[in-house]
């Protein structure tokens, strides 16, 4: 693939996913993005089990080219959508897929769109997904608990020379257990 190719799809890609995240806010586009989106899903399918005929018949053109925003001095104002026709929309997909990129075009956990490789849209999403994982919980507990133990407990010297915690308690008993001397004995 040409270099020239290649970034030319990049933006592709990068359009495609801009698009598929504007549509959730914007009710015009929504129908023709979720056109897209089944076409996404149903390529997953399609790989997973080789049907085509699903898939093709979403492959359907639609139109939308500009929504009505309200009036200015009499004049109404209009927004463009995005021009490209939903065919072309489509095509997109197709040609993403053809140049084995379409598997990048992924929804992250936070909803979004986003066109890249990796899991997530952006590093906030994956660390708040790093940070839920029982595993990293568990991790962090422990941290947090040999912390408290080296920095905070009033036995912190205690920890510090490797005592576990069940060596501190008996260390502790003892020292109470131990009668105290008394003056002048
Ligand atoms: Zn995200």
């Amino acid at each position: 693939m040409s270099s020239t190719l290649k970034h030319s799809l990049m933006r592709d890609g990068a359009f495609l996913v801009e698009l598929l995240n504007r549509a959730t806010a914007e009710p015009l586009l929504y129908p023709r993005c979720r056109a897209v989106e089944q076409l996404l899903a149903e390529l997953a399918l399609s790989r997973e089990s080789d049907r085509v005929e699903p898939f093709n018949v979403l492959l359907r053109p639609h139109t939308v080219t500009a929504q009505l925003l309200g009036w200015k001095d009499g004049v109404p104002v209009f927004e463009d959508m995005p021009t490209l026709p939903e065919s072309d929309l489509m095509l997109l997909v197709v040609k993403l897929a053809r140049a084995r990129l379409i598997s990048r075009v992924k929804k992250c956990a936070c909803g979004r769109w986003f066109f890249n490789r990796g899991e997530f849209c952006k590093r906030s999403c994956w660390k708040t997904n790093y940070l839920a994982k029982p595993k990293v919980q568990q991790e962090n507990a422990k941290y947090q608990m040999r912390y408290f133990r080296e920095n905070l407990s009033k036995y912190q010297k205690l920890y510090k020379r490797g005592m576990t915690a069940e060596q501190v308690r008996m260390h502790r008993k003892k020292l109470k257990l131990k009668p105290r001397r008394r003056r002048g004995s």
